[in-house]
């Protein structure tokens, strides 16, 4: 079947582009729509792209900070700023994945992949959609509850606010391959602390549903506790009940939810 690739000088464009035509499909990075091409997928006839430098723009300065959804897992590598997201990045995929990955596409990739969402999960992250109409923002798990839907949104830009200690932020992905390969499941967290104890912490699991969630019984069980052993172990027995694992060729649901106490009580505690 031939494929149409039509390009857009705005992504106001291409959202209008996606929003006309049901069998388009948005290409960024490439790595998955590529991939879908050469393995002779008709679901799409049309891919959209987009030359907007906004697209890949990268902004690290001030309170808010501003990503692209074509900003690449290696932009965030070479960022000395970014440098708490730097395990994140490195998580995605191999070297050359990294080249081409962008921030926008992993939050569309299917289970078990979204790694870097997982992780813009636990920073509380904000999402600009494009539309021929205006932009407008949504929630990041406001967006992945509804990415399935047609026609799909186009993901402009997203923002978090900068991490005051970026310390705070914790990251573990559990795979069976190493140093690279598809998640088991993969951890983020957000653990600011006051007093010692901790103080409106966030948690996402990826690969724990069909997209990366909040944790939020666990979060609920760490609120104004210290992070030691006794601290965290109610927290640690609410994890298996968070979401609802799929089992695929990397590991079952049943290994899932055995497992992800054990990591996150390694998370928390900041044991290897
Ligand atoms: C060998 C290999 C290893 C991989 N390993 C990992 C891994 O370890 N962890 C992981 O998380 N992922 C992994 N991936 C999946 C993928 O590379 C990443 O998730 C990547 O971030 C996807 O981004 P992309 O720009 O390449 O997406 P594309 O292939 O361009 O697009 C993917 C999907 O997202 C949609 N999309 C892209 N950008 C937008 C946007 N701005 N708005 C709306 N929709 C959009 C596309 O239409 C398409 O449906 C791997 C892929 C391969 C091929």
């Amino acid at each position: 079947m031939p494929l149409e690739v039509r390009s857009t000088p705005t992504l106001a464009e291409a959202a209008s582009l996606l929003q006309a035509e049901r069998a388009a499909r948005f290409l960024a990075g490439g790595t998955l729509v590529v991939r879908a091409v050469n393995e002779g997928d008709v679901s799409f006839s049309t891919i959209v792209r987009t030359s907007d430098p906004a697209f890949t723009r990268l902004r690290t300065a001030g309170g808010r900070i501003e990503l692209g959804a074509g900003v690449t897992m290696a932009q965030i590598l070479a960022s000395r700023e970014l440098a708490f997201l730097h395990p994140a990045a490195r998580s995605v995929g191999g070297p050359a994945v990294r080249t081409m990955a962008t921030v926008g596409g992993n939050l569309f990739a299917p289970h078990p992949y979204g790694d870097f969402a997982t992780a813009l999960l636990a920073l509380d992250a904000r999402i600009r959609l494009a539309s021929g109409f205006g932009a407008r923002e949504v929630s990041l798990e406001e967006l992945l509850r509804g990415r399935e839907r047609t026609p799909r949104p186009l993901v402009a830009s997203l923002s978090f606010e900068r991490p005051a200690d970026p310390a705070a932020f914790r990251f573990r992905k559990m795979t069976r391959t190493r140093p690279k390969g598809p998640a088991v499941l993969t951890i983020a967290a957000w653990l600011p602390l006051s007093g010692g104890r901790v103080s409106g912490a966030r948690v996402a699991f990826g690969a724990m549903a069909a997209t990366p969630i909040r944790a939020r019984a666990v979060e609920r069980a760490l609120e104004g506790r210290p992070l030691s052993a006794e601290g965290v172990a109610v927290a640690v027995a609410a994890a298996a009940g968070e979401g609802d694992p799929p089992t695929d060729p990397i590991a079952s649901a049943w290994y899932r939810q055995r497992v992800v106490g054990v990591i996150l009580r390694r998370l928390l505690l900041g044991e290897p």
